[in-house]
């Protein structure tokens, strides 16, 4: 081997990676503290409402199924159906040979749900905000994201190579303020936030923003990961929840693996961006198209949101409950507010691991999200609230939950 040149240690273990080494202390850690790994826990079954964990049955708050629809009978048939008739996979990326009719009538369905022209579905959620992010801008372009993004976003923002910039979180008159400072430098600016932000819970004031970014020239995208399904009286995302136009975002992203019971992403919006997008997109000309399975799981689980449209009221019935019933035991909820996201903030990652472990033992499933997920201050549980849960089972967790955040304090 050459010299290696001045300040450079060549690194060829993967085992010796300074990276590699931090993680397994961190899991090394959490053992050598009595707490049993969290991590990678097997949920067998559907995971609704319950779930089964080391053959116990357990009630379930760590779920992305707010409408209930993984499991649904109608959802479980459509998806046999199209395996019969497509196979389980279709074989090519759809710009060649991967077209199939599922693939149009789902993209409709979805255009439909969200209220825009069109819209095109991709293979995985997050891949599709890098990729898709990475198309629309690039370098000598402006990216201002909310503090609180989602990781698939900062790739996104990543591989563009524009100018990126976080604006406080939520905070519109920040945002303004820095496009006031610096819009003039760049050519394209893309404002990027979420529908709701599935650490906490709230949901961004939409129309603030959307007059922030008419001031300055700029476009907005929206990951609706979290509010598709589940905002809106029909469950049509953010832009029914407050009644906008919808021609006023230029991307409306988000993914089918949490309310559609399927798993893939989407972008919705003009007609001219979707087939541009069908043209161009590296991460769809270039990967296969969406599985039938998966295909015909969201077409399935959009048509039935449309036969059971009290769904997403439901929702956020049982939602205001468990929220209700938290901030009644004195637990910190942290900005949740109207959404079925509740974080049960305990400000130290080990308590919150030590809380987990112990609702566990109780029968309830609810993820810790730890230091560097959020900062150690922050570090909680978050409880994810689903259509399927019902009244008691809402008003027993919270009891528990609420004694055994007092058994945690008396223990000091
Ligand atoms: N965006 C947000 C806001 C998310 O929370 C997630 C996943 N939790 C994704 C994108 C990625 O979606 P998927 O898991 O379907 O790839």
């Amino acid at each position: 081997m050459p010299e290696p040149a001045p300040g450079v240690e060549p690194q060829y273990r993967i085992a010796d990676f300074p990276e590699v080494r931090a993680i397994f202390d961190r899991i090394g850690l959490a053992e050598q503290l009595g707490v049993s790994n969290p991590y990678f826990l097997i949920n067998d079954g559907v995971t609704r409402d319950t779930s089964v964990i080391g053959g116990q049955d357990v009630l379930n708050f760590s779920s992305y199924n707010y409408l209930g629809m993984s499991g649904h009978p109608a959802v479980t048939t459509a998806v046999c159906d199209a395996v019969t008739r497509y196979g389980s996979s279709v074989s090519a990326s759809r710009l060649l040979s991967g077209e199939k009719t599922i693939h149009a009538e789902l993209e409709r369905e979805l255009a439909a749900l969200l209220g825009t022209e069109d819209a095109i579905t991709f293979t995985s959620g997050h891949a599709t905000n890098v990729t898709v992010i990475g198309h629309i801008v690039g370098p000598g372009d402006l990216i201002v994201h909310d503090s609180l993004a989602h990781d698939s976003i900062l790739q996104g923002c990543k591989l563009s190579g524009a100018t990126r910039r976080p604006f406080p979180h939520n905070d519109h008159a920040a945002l303004d303020r820095v496009l006031a400072d610096i819009r003039g430098r760049y050519r394209r600016v893309l404002i990027v936030i979420e529908g709701v932000y599935s650490q906490d819970g709230d949901i961004p004031d939409l129309p603030a923003i959307i007059e922030v970014k008419r001031k300055h020239k700029a476009l907005l995208m929206i990951d609706e990961a979290h509010s598709i399904g589940v905002l809106g009286a029909t469950g049509g995302g953010i832009g029914e929840h407050f009644d906008i136009d919808r021609a006023d975002v230029e991307l409306w992203s988000g993914t089918m693996s949490k309310a559609l019971a399927g798993c893939g992403g989407y972008v919705a919006g003009s007609a001219e961006l979707v087939r541009f997008l069908k043209y161009t997109t590296p991460g769809f000309i270039y990967s296969v198209g969406i599985t039938p399975a998966n295909a015909a799981a969201s077409l399935a689980a959009i048509r039935q949101l449309r036969a059971e449209p009290e769904l997403p009221r439901r929702l956020r019935e049982l939602s205001r409950l468990f929220l209700t019933l938290a901030q009644e035991a004195g637990i910190d909820t942290g900005d949740s507010q109207d959404t079925p996201v509740v974080p049960c903030i305990i400000g130290d990652s080990m308590r919150a691991l030590a809380l987990s472990n112990a609702l566990l033992r109780r029968g309830i499933n609810a993820n810790p999200i730890l230091y560097p997920a959020v900062p150690e201050d922050k570090a909680r549980l978050r409880f994810f609230i689903t259509a399927c849960h019902t009244e008691e089972q809402i008003t027993s967790t919270v009891k528990i939950l609420a004694e055994e955040l007092e058994t945690l304090r008396a223990a000091g």
